[in-house]
């Protein structure tokens, strides 16, 4: 990120340095890494929180190239039939009241079932246009769907009511991205949808990544999420790079600061850090206020200028200092990379910080604050 494109938001009044940045053709280079992962099977952009903190609307045109959208809000729904996509839009938990109903009609969305509920609602339900709905086996999770052992009576019972037009069969693994698997739960599911027809969908990132070339797991829809968004399923076994997938995120930042510290000298609330040696250090404007976890301690893989160092002391509601050691020449106005990809083309993953910091790169790009500036890049 050039210093240019940090000072120049829409925004009049500036206040403070920090920006994040969504990365079109990263996105469009993660769906076609995606598509790669499964051949001939569709892949649902899966855009549920806000396509996981980028913002719908930000995201859409790098994942335009998708076959449909899977999400959960009926708000997000038409958001994306707002974009103009007319294509498949799935809601990846269904309905929530009867009422739903009347949209998913209205908007031709698509609706998972995985309750008796759903299906009542379904069967008193007025529609002009018969529905297609996606039933949704527990086959082990044990979130949502039908136990194997009912899911036959829950897909006769929809396969009798006019207002359903379309079967389709889903599950949701559990254990994609560790050495438990996804074999027993594809073995359950295989065996009790054998002899059902319809289209089937089963793999989220990490099943498509790490089972995709297998056509059970593949099926006819594929689900990613996470990796679209350039974040590794199954960190730390495998990175982003191994996995060819670009950060599609970047937050950063400026050095708002500096201070020179002697031996003994403490940073931050709690004294927390205490300096061993001289040391330079840069405070840097971003803090858990702006989404950068709190959890993060002194040693959290961040870039300045490009070059990787580490934080310093605890997390401050708007500051984070950093160490300047490897970057002697980064002063006041330096550029600071929490996440992605800084001016100098080096990317730190968010999986880093996101690890250091005790979580997921999920939970960071979803928790991006609504006060950080995002512009959206090519
Ligand atoms: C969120 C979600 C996905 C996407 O999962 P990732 O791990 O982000 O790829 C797929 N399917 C369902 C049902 C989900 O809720």
């Amino acid at each position: 990120m050039t210093k240019s494109r940090l000072t120049q938001t829409g925004a009049t009044n500036m206040p403070r340095p920090i920006q994040a940045t969504v990365h079109t053709e990263a996105l469009r280079h993660n769906l076609a890494r995606m598509r790669a992962a499964a051949p001939d099977a569709k892949v649902w952009g899966v855009v549920k929180a806000n396509a996981y903190g980028h913002g719908i609307e930000r995201a859409f045109e790098g994942l335009r190239a998708a076959d449909g959208f899977a999400l959960l809000d009926l708000d997000e729904a038409q958001r994306v039939r707002a974009l103009g996509w007319r294509g498949p839009v799935l809601l990846l938990e269904g309905v929530f009241e009867a009422r739903d109903l009347e949209l998913c009609s209205r908007l031709n969305l698509w609706h998972a079932v995985h309750c008796d509920e759903q299906i009542d609602m379904l069967a008193t339900h007025k529609t002009h246009r018969p529905h297609r709905v996606f039933l949704k086996m527990n086959s082990g999770m044990n979130r949502l769907g039908f136990p194997p052992e009912r899911f036959r009576a829950a897909w006769t019972r929809l396969d009798a009511l006019p207002q359903v037009e379309e079967i389709s069969l889903m599950t949701h693994f559990s254990d994609a991205d560790g050495s438990k698997g996804i074999a027993r739960q594809l073995a359950a599911f295989n065996e009790f949808t054998r002899d059902l027809p319809g289209e089937r969908s089963l793999s989220n990132s990490a099943a498509a990544l790490r089972h995709g070339m297998e056509p059970a797991a593949r099926a006819d829809w594929i689900r990613p999420g996470i990796a679209v968004y350039g974040s590794s399923p199954d960190f730390p076994e495998h990175d982003a790079a191994h996995w060819g997938l670009l950060p599609t995120m970047t937050l950063a930042t400026r050095i708002i600061g500096v201070q020179q510290l002697a031996p003994g000298d403490t940073v931050g609330y709690g004294s927390h850090f205490s300096a061993g040696a001289p040391l330079r250090i840069g405070v840097a404007a971003c803090g858990y206020a702006d989404g950068y976890p709190r959890h993060c301690a002194t040693g959290t893989p961040v870039l300045v200028e490009g070059v990787r160092t580490r934080t310093i002391g605890r997390v401050s509601m708007d500051m984070i200092a950093v160490d300047l050691t490897p970057v002697p020449q980064a002063g006041f106005g330096s550029e600071v990379t929490l996440w992605g990809r800084a001016g100098n083309g080096a990317v730190l993953s968010i999986d880093e910080p996101a690890r250091a910091g005790g979580t997921l790169g999920y939970e960071l790009m979803c928790a991006l604050a609504q006060r950080v500036p995002v512009v959206v890049a090519d």
